[in-house]
């Protein structure tokens, strides 16, 4: 198969930083884009994946899935979009296409496996795919979104992947006005969801162990923020309808599953790498659930991008140039983003 070359940003081990590389990328097929990458999130996935967290990780990996950019070509059979036009690419760019879960638009539930956009096996040129800290990517139109119009572009990134998976557990589980909604953790997905369950209509209370950010958790439309580790203000929580857990790392979940009212919900969408222990009392008590939820699929990630343009959302971001990414992720590791980097692909 044809290819062409572009510039990216990856690691060859886990312990190496990140430099710059050259990869291939295919020459666009029939029905694919090829799009020139403006702006890249940094998510904790992608942290994650680069420190082989969950194991698995093909090195050298060059991560990145929160991609907004510029359509520079389309193959023939394209109708939705045209060169020139503003493109988006987040987690997903293939699936089987035909399976129950395709057809229902949860193409994230394939039955073959969905296709991730970085370092997951690629169906076209073998050996894994390359993500978004590159500058021009390929993929099938039917997994590029259209991007609305926003003010601020570089702020719109980081609606591809934390965006959408909190978008749709909160739509999942019918969050909106009358309903009491917690969020565990502020920071790039914890913040999204703030944001987005305000405008869906809930009642917001933030759960945060960093006491610098429970003013802040106000400014971002929280109508609460509790100190975690103040087992005071824990204790006076109560009657939550769902509770959205965007930890990265090892927590007690329990502390939150009690606040719950019954046949309340905690959803994780945090992955951390050890397992979480949970007590029977906790969800035997008052019928509670303790479920999870893993990003969102393409046509709900559309949708989830015309919420945010109504809503005016994006999210609060600190723009890196490409020179920055390591001190990115060191930043990162150690809580300190408010809330999301975002890399400058034109720096
Ligand atoms: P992030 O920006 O680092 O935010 C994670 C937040 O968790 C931190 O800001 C912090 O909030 C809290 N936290 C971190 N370490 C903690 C600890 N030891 N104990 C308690 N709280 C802690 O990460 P992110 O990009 O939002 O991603 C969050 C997690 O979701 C990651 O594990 C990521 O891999 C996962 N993820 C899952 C999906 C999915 O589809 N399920 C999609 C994307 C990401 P406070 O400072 O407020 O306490
Ligand atoms: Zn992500």
């Amino acid at each position: 198969m044809e290819t062409i070359d572009s510039k990216a940003y990856g690691a060859e081990a886990a312990e190496a930083p990140v430099k710059e590389m050259d990869i291939k990328r295919r020459t666009i097929l029939s029905n694919d884009v090829e799009i020139e990458i403006l702006y890249c999130g940094i998510c904790h996935s992608d942290l994650h994946a680069l420190h082989n967290d969950w194991g698995g990780t093909t090195y050298p990996i060059v991560p990145g899935h929160e991609i907004v950019g510029k359509v520079t070509k389309v193959g023939p059979a394209v109708t939705k979009l045209k060169e020139g036009d503003l493109a988006a690419i987040g987690c997903i760019v293939d699936s089987c296409g035909h399976c129950q879960h395709c057809n229902h638009g949860d193409e994230q539930f394939c039955e073959e496996g969905w296709t991730l956009v970085f370092n997951a096996p690629d169906r076209h040129l073998g050996g894994v795919t390359y993500g978004g800290f590159s500058e021009r990517i390929v993929a099938d139109a039917d997994y590029v979104l259209k991007m609305p119009e926003f003010d601020d572009l570089a702020a719109t990134a980081p609606l591809l992947c934390a965006g959408i998976t909190v978008y749709s557990p909160l739509k999942h589980w019918e969050v909106g006005p009358g309903k009491k909604v917690g969020i565990v953790g502020i920071g790039g997905l914890g913040h999204m969801a703030i944001k987005i369950a305000k405008a869906m209509g809930a009642e917001v209370t933030v759960f945060t162990t960093s006491p610098s950010k429970v003013e802040d958790a106000k400014r971002l439309g929280a109508d609460e923020a509790v100190l975690s580790k103040d087992p005071e203000q824990m204790k006076a929580q109560s009657g939550f309808d769902m509770i959205l857990d965007t930890v990265s790392a090892k927590h007690d979940v329990n502390a939150y599953i009690n606040t719950l009212k019954v046949d309340g919900s905690l959803v994780l969408v945090g992955l951390p790498n050890e397992p979480l222990e949970i007590g029977a009392f906790s969800v035997v008590s008052g019928r509670r659930s303790f479920a999870g939820s893993n990003i969102g699929g393409i046509a709900e990630t559309q949708e989830m991008l015309e919420f945010c343009k109504e809503h005016n959302i994006t999210a609060d971001i600190e723009l890196l140039k490409t020179s920055q990414i390591n001190e990115g992720f060191e930043r990162l590791e150690k809580n300190d983003v408010k809330y999301r980097f975002v890399i400058d692909l034109k720096s």
